[in-house]
């Protein structure tokens, strides 16, 4: 088999003298020859490759358009999409049962951003609004209040974060020194970005603090989910990060048990759930995993509690949840909404013992929700949305509980290309449209996954070909290193019990054919295809 040679720097090497239009031209087609090779076979990422924005956007490019600050907010910056920003977020709150249309004064609406990166910048976001709101701050406007806060900053109650921004810190109470020490807790199949932002933002996770004070609640190998494998056992033999299931979502009757063994401690508690995760597509019930938890965040005061501060010498008192759950739906939340409207119209049928994994608003103890669109509608750069609703959030300008500032988007400058090219996808393609595409992917995962059965049965050595529920991957025993170049396959290391496997995984994405899978089961069939995994 041809092994193609992948694009070194030394092709684009950059002489002081510049380079002449002629060449230029030759080393762009090039690289764009390059690019649609590839293309053809691109199997192994979650990415959709049919992209069809360009006589619109185009149009767009000779412009800089920045999306900075609120979405809500114009600003002067008048080069920006904002309403078009508006048009989307509404659109998808909407599909995510959120209350809409956004509305500054109710503290039920949701409220939300496009992101720059996708759902990376996402998931920072919300683990930097919950370490505040769990870790009981309370924004002050400086303006407003600074007796009071001379007065607190001798005892150590104020923090002055710039110059017109002050968080309140509320006080310690006496019988719980844990009530605003948050613990973070997230699954063996969660996206390394959470674990990033974690430590970024200096968020423990139960295991730091659980390996380091206490005996683990859980008994190995009793309490542990089928092929749960010693390597994610860590000091002290507490779990590392909460263990999944053998499809990849999340073992809901262990993570009770963690959460309860802190909440008992009197910590407020952060999970992150998956929607689609990204190695096995899996979702996690998060439904029936706040059913378990909620009575547990109730008995232990946890469900909803007081936050008491001071402001212009008056002690004033609000409700907050001693939780913040939030979902990371990369993936899943752009078109599972669509295929829970066809499951409602009849056009596809759950896997038998299968209860649809509901995730959205719907559920009132959502904090929230991001997604990186870009995955599922195809685009030629990445971005995301996060959403949340208006009262939860730590900065908010109008909200009367806390005052502060406008800069709400974490990142500063944001893309304003990014809800222009949605934007166009969602008004070019109707409700109806969309789940055709959905079913369409669906269809294909479940087509690659019997064709790919059969070749394992065909073989004579075990490819671990699984699919998990609805997922749109489907993975296998790691093929040889030119196949995995020709189809730009992810792979993965992980253990079924205590063995290690090398796996390969595919996603079915808007731009995948029949015939495109077919030639990948071909290639897999010829004798050399797993010869490198077999001699290990
Ligand atoms: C892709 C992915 C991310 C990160 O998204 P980026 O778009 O790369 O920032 C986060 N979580 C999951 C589950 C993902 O699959």
């Amino acid at each position: 088999m041809e092994y193609k040679e992948d694009r070194e720097c030394n092709d684009f090497n950059l002489p002081p003298e510049g380079i002449s239009a002629d060449k230029r031209n030759k080393i762009f087609m090039n690289q764009l020859e390059f690019f649609k090779e590839q293309k053809k076979n691109f199997l192994g990422y979650q990415v959709n490759q049919c992209i069809n924005h360009e006589e619109i956007i185009k149009q767009f490019f000779n412009l800089h358009i920045n999306n900075v600050g609120d979405p809500f907010e114009k600003g002067n910056m008048t080069i920006n999409s904002k309403p078009m920003e508006q048009a989307v977020l509404d659109y998808y709150a909407k599909l995510l049962n959120a209350t809409t249309p956004y509305d500054p004064n109710n503290g039920e609406s949701y409220w939300g951003y496009t992101l720059s990166m996708g759902s990376t910048q996402g998931n920072f976001s919300a683990i930097f609004n919950a370490r505040d709101y769990l870790g009981g701050k309370v924004l002050l406007k400086y303006e407003e209040d600074k007796r009071v806060i001379k007065l607190n900053s001798r005892n150590s109650k104020c923090t002055r974060l710039t110059e017109n921004l002050v968080c309140y810190q509320a006080e310690i109470p006496k019988n719980n020194r844990n009530a605003y020490t948050p613990v973070a807790f997230y699954s063996q199949d969660t996206h390394y970005s959470i674990f990033k932002a974690t430590r970024v933002l200096n968020f423990q996770t139960f295991y730091e603090l659980g390996s380091a004070n206490y005996e683990c609640p859980l008994n190995y190998p009793d309490d542990y989910p089928d092929g749960f494998s010693q390597n994610h056992l860590g000091e002290n033999n507490w779990p590392i990060k909460v263990p999944s299931n053998r499809d990849g979502s999340i073992n809901i009757p262990i993570l009770v048990k963690l959460v309860e063994f802190f909440v008992k401690k009197g910590h407020p508690i952060y999970i992150c759930f998956n929607y689609g995760t990204t190695f096995k597509g899996a979702y996690d019930n998060v439904q029936e995993a706040v059913n378990a938890l909620v009575p547990i965040l109730k008995e232990n005061n946890m469900y909803e509690r007081e936050i008491t501060y001071i402001q212009n010498n008056e002690i004033k008192k609000i409700k907050r949840n001693g939780f913040w759950f939030h979902v990371d739906g990369a993936l899943g939340v752009a078109y599972m909404p669509l295929i829970e409207k066809a499951i409602e119209k009849g056009l596809i049928t759950l896997p038998e013992n299968y209860k649809f994994p509901y995730f959205d608003f719907r559920i009132p103890e959502i904090h929230s929700i991001v997604m990186s669109i870009y995955k599922w509608i195809g685009s030629p750069i990445s971005f995301g949305l996060f959403m949340t609703k208006i009262k939860h959030q730590i900065s908010i300008p109008r909200d009367p509980m806390y005052i502060g500032s406008p800069e709400t988007a974490f990142s500063g400058s944001r893309n304003g290309l990014a809800p222009i090219i949605l934007w166009n996808f969602l008004a070019k393609h109707s409700e109806e449209e969309q789940i055709r595409m959905a079913l369409h992917t669906e269809m294909l995962a479940q087509y690659a996954e019997s064709k790919l059965k059969e070749l394992q049965q065909k073989s004579n050595i075990d490819l671990w070909v699984e699919r998990s529920p609805l997922a749109l991957t489907i993975r296998f025993r790691k093929p040889n290193k030119s196949i995995i170049f020709k189809y730009s396959l992810s792979c993965e290391t992980t253990y079924v019990n205590d063995e290690q496997r090398s796996y390969a995984h595919i996603f079915t994405m808007g731009h995948v054919s029949q015939d495109l899978i077919d030639r990948l089961v071909n290639d897999l069939n010829k004798p050399d295809a797993f010869v490198e995994s077999l001699e290990g």
